[in-house]
């Protein structure tokens, strides 16, 4: 068997057309667009790569995008007070801090400052509760996570009543989209197991899953003969494994290679995520429609 791809490149340019197409529509009727801010401490080159990326998809939407770059030696009261200068400012609907911050701040302290009804990556405590609640009480569920559900959705896989095994327990990845796939509703109603470092057995648990969602940070981790013929298999590893020169630009580039023998796999699998292309592409564009949501949800929308 050759598994069906299931492509993040291509998801991720249907969703941004459907926020496009939306952002226009509220524009049009209520005279505003999502307003998106980005802080951005020091100058990280992976960080400022990853901002850069979030900023040329918030333009591509139509949102208004803020950068705001600080400086390595900001203070933690300072960027708190600016935390609470967007917490207050009407025309932003979504506040990222980039990380990872300097030493001298408490990430903790900084994201738990963000008005969880602007916190678009949905990491500050009120909104893992409202994960947790599940149903209306969901606001901004995490990016990726959020993207790994659309995936499945989008690949029309069945969830309700299958068998879900999600590797890794991490607060960004494997908590809640193990939480997400046992809620009622469409996209889950799954019965959901979570295995981790400490599970006994975990090749009889993965070969026991409909659909197994690997977050280990491990490259190729899953073996083929863990694999239910048939399985949807979403592999949100990204592991650099080595270097390369690009074909395109000449230049060096990461070797990725996801958790999953993929080579392996997809001769099992009926459905499987490759890395990179898959999961990856996702998280940005969830990110951008958790913006649209939060504006949404303050013209009454939804
Ligand atoms: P993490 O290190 O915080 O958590 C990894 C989890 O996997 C841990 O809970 C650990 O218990 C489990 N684990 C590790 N080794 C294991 C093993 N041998 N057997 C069983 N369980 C094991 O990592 P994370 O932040 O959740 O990220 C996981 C992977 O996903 C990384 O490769 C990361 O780069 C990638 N990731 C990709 C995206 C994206 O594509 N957008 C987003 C987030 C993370």
């Amino acid at each position: 068997m050759t598994a069906t791809l299931i492509k993040g490149t291509v998801i991720r340019e249907e969703i941004l057309e459907e926020i496009t197409k939306e952002v226009a529509e509220i524009k049009e009727k209520h005279g505003v667009v999502p307003g998106l801010v980005t802080i951005l401490v020091g100058a990280n080159p992976a960080s400022m790569s990853y901002v850069t990326l979030k900023i040329k998809t918030a333009h591509r939407v139509g949102f208004t995008e803020v950068q705001d770059s600080q400086p390595n030696d900001i203070s933690e009261a300072d960027l708190l007070a600016l935390i609470d200068k967007y917490n207050n400012d009407e025309s932003i609907n979504g506040i990222l801090v980039q990380l990872p911050l300097p030493k001298q701040i408490d990430e903790k302290k900084v994201l738990n400052a963000i008005d969880p009804d602007k916190d678009v990556d949905g990491f500050h405590p009120v909104n893992v509760g409202r994960l947790m609640i599940g149903g209306d009480e969901v606001k901004f569920p995490p990016c990726t996570p959020a993207g790994i559900q659309e995936m499945i959705v989008r690949a029309g896989v069945e969830t309700k009543g299958a068998e879900v095994v999600v590797v890794g327990r991490s607060n960004i990845v494997g908590k809640p989209i193990a939480n997400m796939m046992l809620q009622k509703g469409v996209g889950a109603n799954s019965t959901v197991t979570v295995v981790h470092t400490g599970t006994k057995n975990l090749d009889a648990h993965c070969q026991r899953a409909d659909i197994l969602i690997v977050a280990a940070g491990v490259p190729d981790l899953v073996k083929p003969e863990w694999i239910k013929p048939g399985a949807c298999v979403i592999d949100v590893g990204v592991n650099r494994v080595g270097e390369k020169i690009s074909e395109k630009t000449g230049n060096k580039i990461a070797i990725l290679k996801g958790d999953v023998d993929f080579d392996a796999a997809k001769e099992i699998a009926g459905s499987i995520t490759p890395v990179p292309g898959g999961v990856g592409p996702m998280t940005i564009t969830m990110l951008m429609a958790n913006t649209l949501k939060s504006l949404k949800f303050k013209l009454g929308m939804i």
